[in-house]
C-alpha cells in the first residue's frame, strides 16, 4: 500500500470503538520521505475538530521547540499519534484501542522508514519503546532497535501544566538535533 492509499484506508477505519465518538481520524501531518518522526499518545478536542496533530495549545508549544531546532510540520518531519482516534474526555487510550491502531502506526513507518523516532509523553513511550519506561528519568536517552533510534520526551500538554519542566524538553530536542546531524541525510 502506497502512502495516498494508507491515508485513504485509515480515514474510514472502524477497527475499534474509538471510531463511534470521533469526529474525525488524525491520520498525521507531515514530508512522507521524513527522517524524523514524532509521536504523541492521541488527538485531543482540537486535533479530533480538524483532524490534525497537535493543533491545540500543546501543539503551538510543540511548534516552538521544533522551530528552535529548523523543524517544520510541513517539510521536514512527520507527527502522527499511537492511536488515531480521539479518546473520550482525553482518557488514556485503552489497550485494545491502541493494539487494533498500532497497525497503522506500523504501516507508517514501513512506508516512511524513520531514522528517529521522538516520543511525546509517556505512552508513547511505553509503547514503542519499553513498558517500564520512565519519561522523567529516561527523557532524552537513546534506545536503537533494528536500526531506528527511539528517545523520549516530555508531551507538550505536560509542560503546559508544569512549565518548570520545559529545560528539561529543550535539551531533549537539542539531543535530537545532534542526532539528526549525525545520521540523517536530508532532514536539514
Ligand atoms: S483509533 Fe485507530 S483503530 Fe480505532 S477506529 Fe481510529 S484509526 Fe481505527
Amino acid at each position: 500500500m502506497d502512502f495516498d492509499a494508507m491515508q485513504a484506508a485509515c480515514l474510514t477505519c472502524q477497527r475499534c470503538k474509538l471510531c463511534e465518538t470521533r469526529t474525525h481520524v488524525v491520520f498525521g501531518m507531515g514530508n512522507p520521505q521524513a527522517e524524523v518522526m514524532l509521536i504523541g499518545e492521541g488527538p485531543g478536542r482540537s486535533e479530533d475538530e480538524q483532524g490534525l496533530p497537535f493543533v491545540g495549545r500543546s501543539g503551538q508549544l510543540l511548534d516552538q521547540y521544533l522551530r528552535a531546532m529548523h523543524l517544520d510540520r510541513n517539510k521536514n518531519i512527520f507527527i502522527t499519534n499511537i492511536v488515531k482516534c480521539r479518546p473520550p474526555e482525553n482518557r488514556d487510550p485503552q489497550p485494545d484501542e491502541w493494539e487494533a491502531c498500532m497497525p497503522w502506526l506500523r504501516e507508517q513507518f514501513r512506508v516512511i522508514r524513520p531514522k528517529i523516532i521522538v516520543c511525546l509523553g509517556r505512552i508513547a513511550a511505553q509503547r514503542l519503546i519499553r513498558p517500564d519506561f520512565s519519561v522523567m528519568r529516561e527523557h532524552g536517552q537513546w534506545t536503537e532497535k533494528g536500526g531506528t533510534f527511539f528517545t523520549a520526551t516530555l508531551h507538550p500538554a505536560a509542560l503546559l501544566r508544569t512549565p518548570s519542566n520545559k529545560p528539561l524538553c529543550y535539551a531533549d530536542f537539542v539531543a535530537v538535533r545532534t542526532k539528526i546531524e549525525e545520521i540523517c541525510t536530508h532532514t536539514y
